[in-house]
């Protein structure tokens, strides 16, 4: 009651025309400081999402991540903003997204999702496939090893083409994702939980066509799928299980299927454990080179080697799953053999 009375005492003491301009003043102040703050909003987020200049692009362009799992190219951006709610929209053309990942700017054309159709192009022309994977080698330390002698025979194959991963860059998303050709909002892995796969594989396609595949892999199987897999155990307990696998393989191919998919894990060890470019992870490739040279060597068709994702150097050892060019970018190397 008290402050009631002292309240509309006042008001009555001003008068309506003062209160007016007042209000009016207040409300003008207001429109200032939001359109103010929405200019310095908007010149913030340039900061807000992470944007990977790429060097080597042919065309210009941009590659954008979207908050869904998805990867849209696109020749030019019109804008990026901050709505009033708080979200990150960028706009190009008619495309609207919100809250993407990051972009990509001058981005290689090649995408991890493009192996599909590789592998059911071979197999349209009666060929066998064998696609060795990799796992962790992104483009850089391919081109590292080729550099420092690491890898004698794969710097003797064709050259890799640089390509782009899935987001996040971790193996069962990135596996999904180069079996199946579709994006991780298509392939329903999205993450490290094991979900069901959404889209139909190359090992479905091919099986609709009357052909067989096979996956040789470490000890679990990291996609739930249909194909046959052949599980290895680290038998002789020497720390990895690249040497089983590596027999499994040579033993596949004395009757290969018509696709064989060999899955190499010790590289991404090493470069957890050491770092990407550690001497432990460049000699482990030495070793994977020779046996990619044994494998390749009795096997008669169109080869892929190609990985999964790259890694980036942390305190005491490598990681991956980051919008980082070196996680993001892999190569894919094709042959053909005779
Ligand atoms: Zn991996
Ligand atoms: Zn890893």
């Amino acid at each position: 009651m008290n402050f009631c009375r002292i309240y509309c005492h006042k008001s009555l003491d001003i008068g309506d025309g003062v209160m007016l301009k007042k209000s009016l003043v207040f409300s003008l102040i207001i429109i200032l400081i939001f359109f103010l703050s929405s200019m310095y909003l908007s010149k913030q987020i340039v900061d807000d999402i992470p944007v990977i200049k790429a060097t080597e692009g042919e065309d210009h362009n941009f590659a954008i991540y979207t908050g869904d799992g998805d990867i849209i190219y696109t020749q030019s951006i019109d804008e990026i903003k901050r709505s009033l709610l708080n979200n990150v929209v960028v706009k190009a053309g008619s495309f609207v997204t919100s809250n993407p990942i990051g972009i990509i700017e001058n981005s290689p054309k090649e995408r991890i999702t493009d192996i599909k159709n590789l592998v059911l192009k071979s197999l349209d022309k009666e060929n066998k496939v064998l696609i060795i994977y990799i796992d962790g080698l992104g483009y850089e330390l391919y081109e590292k090893a080729i550099y420092q002698g690491n890898v004698p025979y794969i710097a003797s194959l064709n050259r890799g083409i640089r390509a782009l991963t899935v987001y996040p860059p971790i193996t069962n998303v990135a596996f999904a994702a180069m079996v199946t050709g579709e994006t991780p909002k298509y392939t329903g892995i999205q993450s490290r939980d094991k979900k069901p796969l959404l889209a139909p594989t190359i090992f479905d396609a091919a099986s609709k066509k009357g052909k067989t595949s096979k996956i040789i892999e470490g000890n679990i199987r990291i996609l739930t799928s249909d194909v046959e897999t052949i599980l290895n155990i680290d038998e002789n307990n020497d720390g990895t299980i690249d040497d089983e696998i590596y027999r499994s393989a040579l033993e596949e191919l004395k009757n290969p299927p018509h696709i064989l998919l060999v899955h190499f894990h010790s590289y991404d060890d090493m470069g957890h454990r050491y770092g990407p470019s550690s001497k432990e992870a460049l000699e482990q490739l030495k070793v994977l080179d020779l046996y990619i040279e044994d494998i390749t060597k009795n096997f008669i068709g169109d080869i892929i080697i190609t990985s999964d994702h790259g890694m980036h150097d942390e305190e005491g050892g490598g990681s991956h799953g980051n919008f980082l060019p070196m996680d993001l970018f892999i190569p894919i190397i094709l042959e053909n053999h005779k």
